[in-house]
Formats: C-alpha cells, sequence, structure tokens
C-alpha cells in the first residue's frame, strides 16, 4: 500500500495552487500570509497579501510604519485585531529580538497574535520543525479519513485530529505536508458533496467507509449572533470654494473595528426614524449648532460579521456652519480630497461607493 504521505505529497505537486508565499521560505513572508488567510479566502485576500508586502517588505518596515497605514493597507479584509497583533509583533522582533525573526516553534508563539496554528505554519514551512498545521481544512479532511467522531470545536475532538495528523506525517517533510495537508482539505475534501468514489484515500477514509462524509466533521455549538442598529450621520459641508469637508470619528478600544474612522453614530435598540434622530441629545447639542438640514433620504444596510449582525442607517445632514469650538472633541474634520487617508471599514465604504453612485 503506498503511504498516505506519499500519496498526499504527489497529489500535492501536481495540483498545489501556484501562489506566492510557497515559494518562499522567508518566516515574515509566511507568517504574514498565514495571518491574512486565518479567516480571508485565498481569492479574497491575494491581491492584500500582494500590497502589504509591497508596502512592508521586511519585518522592521512593518515595524516603524504607523498604525494608520497599517490598518489602510488591511482595510476590507476584516478582523483588524490580526492587523494591529501584525503590528505589535513586529515591533516586538525588532526592539526585542534584535530585528531576526524567531525560528522555533516555541519562541515564534510568543510573538503577540501567533497562536498554536500559525506557529506551527512558520515553523514548519519556514524552518523544517515537525509541527502539524490544523486549520478549519485539515479538522474536516483528517477527522473524515480517521472517522473521528469527537466535534472538532471540542478540545478532545481537535486534539485527535492533530495526534492523528501527526504520527501520518512520519517522514515527510514538515512544511510540505502541512500545505499538501491544508490544499487537500481545500481543493478536495471540500465541506459539501467532496468526490469520494474518485479520491486517492478512499480506501483507507473511515467516514466513506461508514458513509458519513455529511455527518463528519461534527460541531458542537452553534454561533449565536448578536444584533445591533448603528444609525450613522453623514455631516458633510461644502464651502464657498466648493470644498467639501466630512466629520469623522475613530473608533475606541473594546468593540469591532478599533482604530478605524467612520461617521458620528449613534446606537440604538432599533433604527431611528428621521424624527427620533431629531429628538435625540447629540443632534440638539452637537449638531444643532452647525445649521443643519436633514436629507428627506438616509441609506440602509445590513451588514454581517461572524458574531455580530449590524443593521444600519446612514442619514445624510448638509451643515452650513462647521465652527471649531462647536465641533464635539473626538470629531475630526476631514476634506475630501484626504478621505483615502483614513482606514475605514467594509461598510462605511460600501456606504461611500453606494453615495457614489447615486
Ligand atoms: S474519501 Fe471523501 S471524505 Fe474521505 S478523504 Fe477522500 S474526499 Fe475526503
Amino acid at each position: 500500500m503506498i503511504k498516505f504521505t506519499t500519496q498526499l505529497v504527489n497529489w500535492y505537486r501536481i495540483n498545489a495552487r501556484d501562489l506566492p508565499w510557497r515559494n518562499t521560505r522567508n518566516p515574515y513572508h509566511i507568517w504574514v500570509s498565514e495571518i491574512i488567510f486565518q479567516q480571508t479566502r485565498i481569492d479574497q485576500g491575494f491581491n492584500y497579501y500582494l500590497r502589504f508586502i509591497d508596502r512592508f517588505p521586511a519585518v522592521d518596515q512593518l515595524a516603524n510604519a504607523e498604525e494608520q497605514d497599517v490598518l489602510r493597507i488591511w482595510q476590507g479584509l476584516g478582523y483588524y485585531s490580526r492587523a494591529r497583533n501584525l503590528h505589535a509583533a513586529a515591533k516586538q522582533v525588532v526592539h526585542e529580538l534584535g530585528g531576526v525573526f524567531p525560528n522555533t516553534y516555541d519562541q515564534i508563539i510568543r510573538l503577540k497574535g501567533v497562536g498554536s496554528y500559525t506557529a506551527a505554519a512558520v515553523a514548519s514551512i519556514a524552518f523544517g520543525e515537525r509541527k502539524v498545521v490544523v486549520d478549519g481544512n485539515v479538522l474536516r479532511f483528517i477527522s473524515r479519513y480517521g472517522g473521528i467522531t469527537d466535534p472538532i470545536d471540542t478540545k478532545q475532538g481537535k486534539e485527535l485530529v492533530e495526534n492523528l495528523a501527526f504520527s501520518l506525517s512520519e517522514g515527510a517533510e514538515p512544511g510540505v505536508f502541512n500545505q499538501a495537508l491544508m490544499e487537500f482539505g481545500a481543493l478536495y475534501c471540500v465541506p459539501r458533496n467532496p468526490d469520494c468514489p474518485n479520491c486517492i484515500f478512499k480506501t483507507g477514509c473511515k467516514a466513506f467507509a461508514m458513509n458519513a462524509t455529511k455527518e463528519i466533521p461534527l460541531k458542537s455549538k452553534r454561533i449565536t449572533v448578536r444584533k445591533r442598529f448603528f444609525n450613522y450621520l453623514f455631516l458633510y459641508r461644502v464651502d464657498q470654494n466648493n470644498q467639501t469637508e466630512y466629520l469623522m470619528q475613530r473608533r475606541g478600544r473594546g468593540d469591532i473595528w478599533q482604530g478605524l474612522y467612520e461617521f458620528p453614530m449613534i446606537e440604538s435598540n432599533s433604527l431611528l426614524s428621521p424624527d427620533s434622530l431629531t429628538a435625540t441629545l447629540l443632534w440638539q447639542q452637537d449638531i444643532l449648532p452647525h445649521q443643519p438640514v436633514l436629507s428627506s433620504r438616509h441609506l440602509d444596510f445590513v451588514h454581517q460579521l461572524t458574531h455580530q449582525q449590524l443593521h444600519t442607517r446612514f442619514f445624510i445632514v448638509r451643515l452650513h456652519e462647521m465652527a471649531a469650538d462647536k465641533i464635539r472633541a473626538e470629531w475630526i474634520r476631514v476634506p475630501e480630497a484626504s478621505m483615502h487617508q483614513y482606514p475605514v471599514s467594509r461598510l462605511i465604504h460600501k456606504f461611500l461607493n453606494s453615495l457614489q453612485d447615486k
């Protein structure tokens, strides 16, 4: 019988997608790719990876960048804590490790934002350390192959998958084996309707033998999604030279989109009507002094995040005044020409685009 590793690696050599981070052993580039593709599909993140590496080709360039520039490159990718952690970890490498990227799993995992998955990926791919990488694709493929019926979102289920993958990796080149495992899960042992009758592993696959590929992998928890209601105020003023400026604010700590910019916002228990908006304290105290004209049209979007569903409404308000001494301390004036310098969430980006389209 041909060994599992030989079959897998042969399959990988023929079928692997040619991706830039696979043609390097530069640990910094591999690390960046692993962080980007943790929660992002390859087609969505591909250009982000290229732009990120182009803008910050080495770890010291990332360490010396402004956070705003890092977030700006990340804009639209979501899960922004990944970008902030990359930035913080790059500073760790430069300031605490003399600019040399750590070369073992035990050292890599000490970097900010690096968990066991990323540490194993970088240590195995860049430095050949024998560590298995268990992402969602590996969990699915190996739990099916091994007929593992413990839920994969439990510690025990994950450990069973990890142990089996580790024993299967015997004798293989660690980095190639891990990438092949992830690639097979991503391209062949797919979530729905994998082509089992033609699969190279069908004789050893327990889920196929048990006719259980629909049931495995098992999960114990369902994600609970929280509904939130955001009412944005798109406040703008056009001056006598026909220049437009907006009022924006930076999101603080402890919530989604930390460090990104957006328009002033009121969170409520349901979306506000124009009448209920103009009755709010914010309107009365902070907007009325600028002589606002509330447009009769507003734009609504539902924006889905993993754990939150955002129901959002954008009120369009033209201001005839924007006196500096009457602007709330946390609001900033942003000339239209400078808007592109401010990192914003995908929601704000979507709103601005649809405003342009109309
Ligand atoms: S036989 Fe089906 S379930 Fe088993 S490894 Fe192959 S594709 Fe996955």
